[in-house]
C-alpha cells in the first residue's frame, strides 16, 4: 500500500468534511478508469452524505454504461446548464484520471473558473496543472487504485459499497487488461480483495467488461484486422487506419475499437503500434502504443499534441485524412532513431 503523506491525507479529509456540494470530472472520451474512478468516488461521498455531480465532458462509450450509477453522470455536451450550474455552486472539484485541463477540453474554462478548492488525482506522467492537492502516481497502474488507497488512508473506505467497490474494480480491471499488465505490485490484489469482500462479482465484471460485444465491434475489429492493418517490419510497426467512410459503413460507435491498437504488439519484432481513426473530416484521432523502452508518450507529446503513458499514448491531428498518414511516415525517421538508441542502451 502506498503511504500518503499524514499532511496531504489530513488536508484531503479536511477539504472533504468542509465540502456539500461536490463535483467529479474525469476526462474525455472516458475509459473504463475514468468512469470507475468518478462513479467510485460519486457513492462513496453520496454515503457520506455529499450532494455530488458527476460529469463527463462528453458521451462515454455505450459499453460502460452498464456501470452502477452511469446513468448519472452528467455530460457536459448534452446537459450544458446542469454542468454550469454545478461547476459555479461547488465547494469541491475532484479532477480523476488527467492531469492537464487540456484532457478536458471545453470544460477547461468552467473547472478553471471554479472558485473552490480542486483535488487532483491521477496516475499519468508530468502533471500540467494547479490544483489545491495534487495526488499524482504514475507508477500506478490505474486511477481507481489509486483513489482506493486515498480513501482508505483517509479512513473513508467504510462508505465504498458494492456499487462503488464495483466501479472501482472496473477501473483497475480495464487499465491492466484484467490485470495482464502493468499488474505486478502485489497491492493491487489486496485491493481487489477488498473490493470482493465489498459484494463485487468479478467474474461478472470480466463478462461485461471483456466478453461483451456488439455486432459493429466484432465486425469492425474483424475488418481492421484482415484488411486495414498495415505492418512495417523494417521499422518494427503496425499502423492502423480508419476513414470517416467506414466508420459510418460500419456503424461505429464510440469504444468498438477499444484493444485494436494493442493487437499488432502481439506480433514477433513488432515494437510498437498506431492507430489512426479519421472522426472528422480534418481531424485524426491518434493512438499507439509500445512495448519495453520504446516511448509512445515521447512521440505523441511532440508531434501530436497529446500525452498519456510510456507504453500507451494518443494524441491528435487536425489535417485531412491522407496529411495525417503522411506526417506518421514522416516521424518513422525518428522513430527508427529512437529503435536504434534502445539497442545501444541493451548492448
Ligand atoms: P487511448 O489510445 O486508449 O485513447 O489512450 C491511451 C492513453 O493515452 C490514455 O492514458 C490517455 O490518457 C492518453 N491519451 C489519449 N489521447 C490523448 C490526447 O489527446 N492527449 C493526451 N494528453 N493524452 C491522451
Ligand atoms: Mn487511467
Amino acid at each position: 500500500m502506498t503511504a500518503f503523506s499524514r499532511d496531504i491525507i489530513d488536508r484531503f479529509t479536511s477539504l472533504v468534511n468542509a465540502a456539500k456540494r461536490i463535483v467529479i470530472v474525469c476526462h474525455m472520451t472516458p475509459d473504463g478508469d475514468a468512469m470507475g474512478s468518478s462513479l467510485c468516488l460519486m457513492h462513496t461521498l453520496r454515503a457520506m452524505g455529499k450532494h455530488v455531480t458527476a460529469i463527463s465532458p462528453d458521451a462515454y462509450p455505450r459499453n460502460l454504461a452498464f456501470l452502477p450509477g452511469a446513468s448519472d453522470i452528467s455530460v457536459a455536451t448534452y446537459h450544458h446548464e446542469r454542468v454550469r450550474y454545478a461547476l459555479l455552486h461547488a465547494n469541491l472539484v475532484f479532477c480523476l484520471d488527467f492531469n492537464d485541463l487540456k484532457r478536458i477540453d471545453r470544460l477547461a474554462p468552467l473547472v478553471e473558473g471554479a472558485r473552490c478548492p480542486r483535488i487532483m488525482i491521477d496516475h499519468h506522467l508530468n502533471p500540467a496543472m494547479e490544483g489545491d492537492i495534487l495526488i499524482s502516481h504514475p507508477e500506478k497502474s490505474s486511477t481507481c487504485a489509486l483513489l482506493f488507497e486515498v480513501l482508505k488512508a483517509a479512513g473513508m473506505d467504510r462508505y465504498i459499497d458494492t456499487d462503488a467497490a464495483t466501479c472501482c474494480c472496473a477501473g483497475m480491471m480495464t487499465d491492466t487488461g484484467n490485470f495482464a499488465y502493468n499488474a505486478n505490485d502485489p497491492a493491487l490484489y489486496s485491493i481487489l480483495a477488498s473490493l470482493m469482500e465489498r459484494g463485487v462479482d468479478k467474474d461478472s465484471l470480466y463478462n461485461r467488461l471483456f466478453n461483451t460485444n456488439s455486432l459493429s465491434r466484432i465486425r469492425i475489429m474483424g475488418y481492421c484486422q484482415y484488411a486495414k492493418t498495415l505492418v512495417l517490419p523494417e521499422h518494427r510497426c503496425a499502423i492502423i487506419t480508419l476513414s470517416r467512410e467506414e466508420t459510418r459503413e460500419f456503424g461505429y460507435t464510440k469504444g468498438d475499437t477499444e484493444g485494436l491498437v494493442n493487437i499488432p504488439l502481439s506480433i514477433p519484432g513488432i515494437v510498437f503500434s498506431i492507430y489512426l481513426r479519421q472522426d472528422e473530416e480534418n481531424y485524426v484521432k491518434v493512438s499507439m502504443r509500445s512495448k519495453g523502452d520504446f516511448s509512445v508518450k515521447e512521440i505523441c507529446e511532440k508531434h501530436f499534441g497529446g500525452g498519456g503513458h510510456h507504453n500507451a499514448a494518443g494524441g491528435e491531428i487536425h489535417a485531412s485524412f491522407e496529411e495525417a498518414f503522411a506526417k506518421i511516415l514522416d516521424i518513422m525517421p525518428e522513430c527508427d532513431l529512437m529503435l536504434e538508441r534502445m539497442n545501444e542502451d541493451r548492448q
